[in-house]
């Protein structure tokens, strides 16, 4: 049995999401597993014998919706909390003395905590992994990515000079001759856990590193099942979710209550965590509002996903042959549902120009055209044969087994890539 350190992010369902099946499987396999995340999480992972812990005690940042519709604020949210957290937590992660650390992507100071301590480092990557070949699959990223460089110049050498100092009080040494914006989003480690089909990937063969693109990441049995389907008996069920923790979605709430609630169909409408149901007012008779629903299991059993693009969500979507209607939030996801449309599974309605009607005549064109349904479903093939959470775990256990059996080849991991 070997001990592993597994770093996620707190406030983020997302991120944490996809950890879970394959913390459930490395337990299973009989590793010991210390599992960081925000209090919220405590009991899905208590009771998987994990031995769960927070980062309360050190910040109280979190990487929320908020921060998150833009490149810049997420990034410095993300350094805030590695100052933050890396030096009681290698201090605390060296008395724990683990095999070998995995961190989401997200989570950077994993990445150097664990080449400090010289154990393998193993990344999750919850989102398309992003390297300078994506700028040239999409030019509104580009354009996003060097405005960020631009308007973030002054950042960016205040976070050079913190991460010399900062990888210099580890023991370890900087070597990135720039800040480099694509590793605090997808920082390489010896191995990366991809949540995503390979062919989803934009310029997947040009990677450098050892990245394992697993597909999806979750057993079909996931949810707790809280809701009775035959109670839907109109033609066509429809599922709405902008996520798990929202702002401002409200008025887009209503508007789905005027384009729906006079329809032949059912609506499942999860508002999210932070949404509370009572200030929206009405609800039509053929609308269901929860703050969360089951969503794998409401999967199973639509028609269409009207979703944000959080990369679970279209994951999700797809696995279960859904096609989706996409009204991006975020930089992130604006990006995956252009992706998306070029696939041929969705459409994508831009919140700032959504109305009535384009949101009515969308709706509709994707439910009457086959080819969104074929096309999800042959997609939701391509992730299915992934290998999902087992082969992550198989693929983490067969490195670890490797580098542990070749310790003088652990020195190349103390740098920065
Ligand atoms: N989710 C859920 N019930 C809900 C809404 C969301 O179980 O009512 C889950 C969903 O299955 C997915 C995650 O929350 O695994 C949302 O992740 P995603 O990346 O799509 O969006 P985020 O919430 O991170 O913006």
């Amino acid at each position: 049995m070997s001990k592993v350190v597994f770093f996620n992010l707190p406030g983020a369902s997302g991120h944490v999401n996809p950890a879970i099946s394959i913390v459930e499987e490395l337990v299973e396999r009989g590793e010991q597993v210390i599992f960081y995340a925000s209090e919220e999480f405590r009991d899905r992972f208590s009771e998987l014998g994990v031995e769960f812990r927070t980062y309360n005690q050190w910040t109280d940042h979190e990487i929320t919706d908020e921060i998150t519709h833009d490149i810049l604020p997420t990034v410095l949210a993300q350094f805030d909390m590695l100052l933050d957290v890396i030096h009681p937590l290698m201090k605390i992660t060296r008395e724990d003395a683990p095999d070998y650390i995995i961190y989401d992507s997200v989570c950077i100071w994993g990445k150097f905590i664990a080449q400090a301590l010289g154990v393998p480092a193993i990344s999750c990557i919850t989102m398309v992994v992003s390297h300078p070949f994506i700028m040239v699959t999409d030019w509104r990223i580009s354009a996003r990515v060097v405005k960020t460089l631009i308007m973030g110049l002054p950042h960016a050498m205040w976070a050079r000079r913190m991460l010399k100092e900062t990888l210099e009080s580890i023991g370890l040494k900087y070597r990135g001759a720039l800040f480099h914006v694509f590793d605090f989003f997808a920082s390489v480690g010896d191995l990366n856990i991809v949540y995503n089909a390979k062919a989803f990937q934009p310029y997947a063969n040009s990677l450098i590193g050892n990245f394992k693109f697993i597909g999806t990441s979750f057993r079909e049995n996931r949810d707790q099942i809280d809701l009775d389907f035959s109670q839907f008996k109109r033609s066509k069920l429809i599922y709405i979710s902008m996520g798990t923790v929202n702002f401002n979605t409200e008025d887009f709430y209503r508007l789905c209550f005027e384009a729906f609630g006079e329809e032949d169909v059912d609506v499942i409408l999860s508002v999210g965590k932070t949404t509370d149901i009572k200030v929206l007012g009405n609800t039509p008779e053929n609308f269901l509002l929860r703050n969360s629903v089951p969503q794998l299991e409401v999967l199973k059993h639509v028609d269409l996903f009207i979703s944000h693009g959080g990369m679970n969500s279209i994951n999700e979507s797809l696995y279960f042959g859904v096609p989706l209607l996409i009204v991006p939030q975020q930089f992130e996801q604006h990006f995956n549902g252009r992706r998306m449309v070029k696939l041929g599974v969705a459409q994508v309605i831009r919140p700032e120009v959504i109305t009535l009607e384009k949101l009515r005549a969308a709706v509709s064109h994707l439910l009457s055209e086959p080819s969104y349904q074929q096309k999800a479903q042959q997609c939701g093939e391509m992730l299915r044969s992934s290998g999902g959470y087992q082969a992550a775990v198989e693929a983490v256990l067969s490195l670890v087994n490797q580098l542990n059996s070749t310790p003088i080849s652990r020195s190349v991991t103390a740098e920065v890539t």
